[in-house]
């Protein structure tokens, strides 16, 4: 096989051009995962040490934000659900406007940019105006949390795809979904911004054919040292809701896989103890023994 050999010069070329090399007038679009900062992106941070400002929404936490060089200018545009602090378009008009005054700017946005984040839409904006961005992915809050709270999204034999839907309710007042296909036992569905509207999602996946006893969980800052997970079933979730107050944010599971490798509340988010597993195994086999 040929290998290229590269010259020191050609190497440090590349280096210079660097992917994540953000120029001033330029904006990083980047997305800082569900919470915890391990989870950020090489990328990620390479992008938050060069920030001059960064213009960032609720979702980042404060374990991120602590990152920011201490220099950098800090521009909150977050929202609270239906009272926009700052709304979409003023945001889009405030990145250009900050890129355009010669600033190395930094986007950083909760779990992924292009998920479920309006990042598509910035980014349109900017390129429309001549302003040019770098695009960083992030750990989207349906991977991050669910393993974080020991549920594989997709597991051989139980789940075999997975689809990620939004539970907000569209602009008519509507939330018309397509629940004949979401109601496939084999598929996991995970909800974003679901909470307000999990009575109507649970009744409409039962009424479409989904049992009311698949396994159902809600994960509430999911990856943050506050992770909490509620199991239960889709029958019984929208009293979860109520019983423990639950609030944004939180992310809806429902589907086979949520019982899979445990169904105890991590004491670490992120650790599954091999003891924990043995007592439930050993505890199921006896009982299946004695049923
Ligand atoms: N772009 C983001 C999603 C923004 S939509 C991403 O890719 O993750 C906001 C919704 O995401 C919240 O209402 C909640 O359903 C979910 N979410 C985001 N971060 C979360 C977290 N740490 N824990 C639980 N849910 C979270």
């Amino acid at each position: 096989m040929n290998t290229i050999k590269l010259t020191t010069t050609e190497k440090n070329t590349i280096k210079s051009r660097g992917k994540s090399c953000l120029n001033h007038g330029e904006v990083a679009l980047v997305g800082s995962g569900p919470g915890d900062a391990e989870l950020l992106t090489i990328r990620a941070m390479r992008f938050i040490e060069q920030a001059e400002i960064a213009i960032y929404d609720r979702l980042v936490s404060d374990e991120i934000l602590a990152l920011l060089p201490e220099n950098c200018e800090r521009f909150y545009v977050g929202k609270e659900q239906a009272k926009h602090c700052v709304p979409q378009d003023k945001i889009n008009q405030i990145l250009v406007e900050q890129a355009k005054l010669g600033k190395k700017v930094l986007r950083l946005k909760g779990g992924d940019p292009f998920i479920f984040g309006r990042g598509g839409e910035e980014a349109e904006y900017m390129l429309a105006r001549g302003v040019s961005c770098h695009i960083c992915p992030g750990i989207t809050a349906a991977s991050g949390c669910t393993t974080y709270a020991g549920i594989p999204l997709t597991h051989r034999g139980v789940a075999q795809g997975c689809t990620f839907i939004t539970g907000h309710i569209q602009n008519n007042g509507q939330l018309n979904l397509p629940w004949s296909s979401l109601s496939c036992e084999t598929q996991t569905v995970v909800f974003y911004m679901g909470i307000n509207t999990l009575p109507k999602i649970t009744e409409q996946l039962v009424a479409h054919g989904r049992s009311a006893n698949t396994p159902a969980a809600l994960i509430r800052k999911g990856t943050q040292p506050e992770q909490k997970t509620y199991r239960g079933t889709l029958g019984n979730l929208a009293e979860l809701v109520e019983k423990h107050n639950i609030t944004p944010p939180t992310l809806i599971v429902i589907g086979d896989v949520v019982n899979q490798l445990t169904n105890k509340q991590l004491t670490t988010p992120g650790f599954l103890d091999a003891s924990d597993y043995q007592q439930v195994n050993i505890i199921d086999q006896q009982s299946a023994q004695t049923a």
